[in-house]
């Protein structure tokens, strides 16, 4: 494996979309001059969607870096767990001992504060934790302004390394939406963004059959399992179980970034 340095890659240019932006509308504006707007418009209209779609997109790296896989080549792979603590997380971390598996939980602040022992009981039991906002702002997480992203970053942060006794060095965006306020915050408590290889939809899917074959195509040494508790289908641990046994089949252990 590469050093930890080059995989915890917190921003360092947290507005370098923003020269981007000045640059290419400027590239618009000499196009739309020497060219005329047949040329002029469809440049313009390319050049917004070029800073709206990475919004959307995991793993894009516009707005701030991402680590989306692992530099292994054993078979091993880093799962991640997100939404939590729920009341799934005590099975769930009963069925990662039966299994001798380890997993990084990304928690929501506000949930973590609300079930302080479950938190506690994830560290025990030698797993890692994440930031994954303060109250999982699903629908609007990608509109956010700076202060609002600010929050959301810096609350779960303080709460976590309060109940954690340490602040997590790992962020993972709601829903995987990064827009252009993420990285300052990050910068600022020293976070790195993680999206995933793998993932099976199993936050809306309570199918295990579906949501294996979907993280089953994307397994490979060193991939990111994404997988989530406390899904309102009611079926996560039922899926992590079948997940774990899926990784047991292929001959897969579970693994996390060194420190
Ligand atoms: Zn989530």
């Amino acid at each position: 494996m590469t050093t930890p340095a080059t995989l915890h890659r917190v921003p360092r240019h947290p507005h370098a979309w923003l020269a981007w932006l000045l640059l290419s509308q400027l590239a618009v504006a000499l196009l739309w001059w020497r060219l005329g707007w047949t040329w002029g418009l469809p440049a313009l209209v390319l050049s917004h969607l070029a800073f709206v779609v990475p919004v959307f997109m995991p793993r894009a790296r516009l707005y701030a870096p991402v680590l989306d896989r692992l530099p292994v080549d054993e078979r091993a792979v880093w799962l991640t767990i997100d939404d939590g603590p729920s009341g799934d997380t005590a099975a769930i971390l009963a069925a990662l001992d039966r299994h001798r598996a380890r997993a990084t939980f990304f928690l929501v602040g506000e949930r973590a504060q609300a079930h302080p022992g479950l938190v506690g009981e994830i560290l025990r039991r030698g797993h890692g934790i994440g930031n994954h906002s303060q109250t999982h702002p699903a629908g609007r997480f990608w509109a956010l302004g700076p202060r609002a992203m600010a929050g959301q970053v810096g609350q779960a942060q303080q709460a976590l390394a309060r109940l954690a006794g340490a602040p997590p060095r790992w962020f993972r965006s709601v829903v995987g939406h990064t827009n252009p306020f993420v990285a300052a915050p990050l910068r600022a408590h020293g976070l790195a963004r993680v999206a995933w290889t793998a993932r099976g939809y199993d936050a809306v899917d309570g199918d295990p059959v579906r949501v294996l074959q979907r993280i089953g195509r994307d397994l490979a040494p060193g991939a990111i399992v994404l997988l989530h508790e406390g899904a309102a289908h009611g079926r996560s641990v039922e899926i992590v179980e079948a997940t774990l046994c899926l990784l047991e089949e292929r001959g897969y252990a579970t693994l996390e970034p060194p420190e």
